[in-house]
C-alpha cells in the first residue's frame, strides 16, 4: 500500500496552493484528481464565462498572472491554462484519473481509498471544491412536464436552450450574468430575486475589487466577524467580468429584464414569487451605501453614490404552463460533495466543520470554502494565505506525531 505524508483531495487552485506550501516545506504529498487540473473550470463553466476578478487579483503562492492584461478578466478556458501550468512550473505531484472514494481514521492517520487503489498518510487535505455540485431547491420538483431545467454547470449558451422565454432563479453573480446573456440573446427573461449583494463594477474609476483589496475588506479573518455561520452564507457579488460595466438590477431591468420576487413555490404550475422585492432590493441598497461609505473612511475622501434600485410593479405568480416560460435556469447556488467522507466531521447537513479549515480529527484539513480563514478565501486570491496557514498548522501536527512516536520509542 503506497503511504506519504500529506494526500491532498483535488487539483484545482487550493489542492495546488496547498501542495506549493507543502513542498516549500519539504513535506511529502500527493495531489489526487478524478479528472485533470482544473477540472471545474474544464466541464462546469458555461462557453461565455469570465472571472468576475480581475487578472492581477490571479495570484497563488509562488505564482501570479503573467499576461499583459492585469485589469483584463480571464475565460475559463485561460484559467485551465494558468493553472496547468501553475501545476507544471510547481511540479506538483498530480495523480490524475484518481477519484477517492473515501477516506477514514487508521492507526493515528487516515485510508484513502480511490478507484486506483489505497493510500496511507497521516494527513489529509480535503481541497476538493464548494461548488461542486448545484444546489437546487426541493420545489424545483414542482416546475411542470415539458419545462426545461438547467443549472449554472450544466448551461453552456442560450442556443442549446429551447425556443422560448426563460425563467432565472437567483440573482447572484451566475444568475445576473446569464440573465444578462440570455437577455442579449433576445429571449424573454424573468429574473427570480432574493437576498443579494450590489456591486458597481468600477468605483471612483477603479475596479471595485481594488478597493475592496486596498482597503483590507478582503482580508478580514474568520475569527474577526461577529457572526461566522452569517458571513459564510452571503451570496456572490453581483459582478461580470467585462471592464467598466457594472450588471446590477436596474442595468437588467433598462435591458428589459422583468425582475421577480424570491421564487416561494410552484402550485398548479404556477410560480410564487415573493412580494418583498422591494424591501430585498432596498436592503442590498443600504449594504451598498454602508460599503461605500467604509470604503470612504479608508480612502479619507467621498465618491459617487448610485441610484437606488428602481423596482416597478413585480409579479407575484407566473403560470409555467402557459407556454411563455420553455427553460428554467436555476441559479440557486453550489455545494460541495462529501459524501465518501467516512470521518465523523460533517454536520446534519453534510458540511464540514471545522475551525478555519482545521477539522475537529487530527491531520484532517480543508481549504477552499467560502469564507475558511477570510472574506477571501473563496476567491482565487485567497488561497495563498489560507494554504500557508494551513500547511503551518499541518506542519505542527506532523512535529508532535514525531515527537510522541520519539517518545513512545524510547
Ligand atoms: C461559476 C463560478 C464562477 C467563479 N468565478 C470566480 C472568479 O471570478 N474569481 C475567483 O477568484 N473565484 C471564482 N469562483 C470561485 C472559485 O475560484 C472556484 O469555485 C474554484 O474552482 C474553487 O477552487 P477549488 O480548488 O477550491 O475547487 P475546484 O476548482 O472545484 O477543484 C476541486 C477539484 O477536486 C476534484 N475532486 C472533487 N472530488 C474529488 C474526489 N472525490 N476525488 C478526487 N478529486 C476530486 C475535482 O475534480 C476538482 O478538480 C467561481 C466559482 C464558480 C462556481
Amino acid at each position: 500500500m503506497p503511504s506519504t505524508t500529506t494526500v491532498i483531495v483535488g487539483a484545482g487552485h487550493c489542492g495546488l496552493a496547498m501542495s506549493h506550501c507543502l513542498a516549500s516545506r519539504s513535506i511529502d504529498h500527493v495531489v489526487l484528481e478524478r479528472e485533470q487540473v482544473a477540472n471545474s473550470w474544464r466541464t462546469q463553466r458555461w462557453d461565455s464565462l469570465r472571472l468576475l476578478t480581475p487578472n492581477w487579483m490571479t495570484r497563488l503562492p509562488g505564482y501570479g498572472y503573467r499576461g499583459g492584461d492585469p485589469h483584463g478578466y480571464l475565460t475559463a478556458r485561460q484559467v485551465t491554462a494558468l493553472l496547468e501550468d501553475y501545476a507544471e512550473t510547481s511540479a506538483a505531484p498530480v495523480l490524475a484519473g484518481t477519484t477517492v472514494t473515501s477516506v477514514r481514521a487508521a492507526g493515528g492517520g487516515f485510508l484513502v481509498r480511490t478507484d486506483q487503489g489505497i493510500w496511507r498518510a497521516p494527513t489529509v487535505v480535503l481541497a476538493c471544491g464548494a461548488a461542486t455540485v448545484p444546489a437546487v431547491p426541493a420545489l424545483a420538483r414542482l416546475a411542470p412536464a415539458g419545462i426545461t431545467s438547467v443549472t449554472p454547470a450544466g448551461y453552456r449558451n442560450p442556443g442549446e436552450l429551447p425556443p422560448g422565454g426563460v425563467l432565472v432563479v437567483g440573482a447572484s453573480a451566475s444568475g445576473i450574468q446569464l440573465a444578462d446573456e440570455l437577455c442579449r440573446s433576445g429571449r424573454p427573461v424573468t429574473l427570480a430575486v432574493g437576498e443579494h449583494v450590489r456591486m458597481p463594477r468600477t468605483y471612483r474609476g477603479r475596479d471595485i475589487l481594488w478597493w475592496l483589496d486596498a482597503s483590507g475588506l478582503l482580508d478580514q479573518r474568520y475569527d474577526g466577524v461577529d457572526d461566522l455561520v452569517r458571513a459564510r452564507n452571503v451570496p456572490s457579488m453581483q459582478l461580470v467580468g467585462s471592464p467598466g460595466r457594472t450588471v446590477d438590477l436596474n442595468a437588467l431591468s433598462s435591458a428589459g429584464v422583468r425582475l421577480a420576487g424570491r421564487l416561494a413555490g410552484i402550485a398548479d404550475g404556477v410560480a410564487q414569487f415573493s412580494g418583498s422585492l422591494p424591501n430585498v432590493c432596498a436592503l442590498a441598497d443600504l449594504k451598498l451605501g454602508r460599503l461605500l461609505n467604509t470604503i470612504d473612511a479608508w480612502a479619507g475622501a467621498a465618491g459617487e453614490r448610485f441610484a437606488p434600485t428602481a423596482v416597478r410593479s413585480t409579479p407575484l405568480g407566473l403560470d409555467l404552463r402557459s407556454g411563455e416560460i420553455s427553460t428554467i435556469v436555476w441559479a440557486t447556488g453550489y455545494r460541495p460533495d462529501l459524501s465518501w467522507l467516512d470521518v465523523p466531521v460533517l454536520d446534519s447537513r453534510g458540511r464540514v466543520v471545522h475551525d478555519g479549515g482545521v477539522t475537529a480529527c487530527p491531520g484532517l484539513y480543508l481549504i477552499g470554502m467560502p469564507f475558511l480563514r477570510r472574506r477571501k478565501s473563496s476567491l482565487i486570491d485567497g488561497a495563498a494565505d489560507d494554504a500557508a496557514e494551513l500547511a503551518t498548522h499541518l506542519a505542527g501536527h506532523l512535529d508532535a506525531l514525531g515527537s510522541c512516536r520519539e517518545r513512545s520509542a524510547s
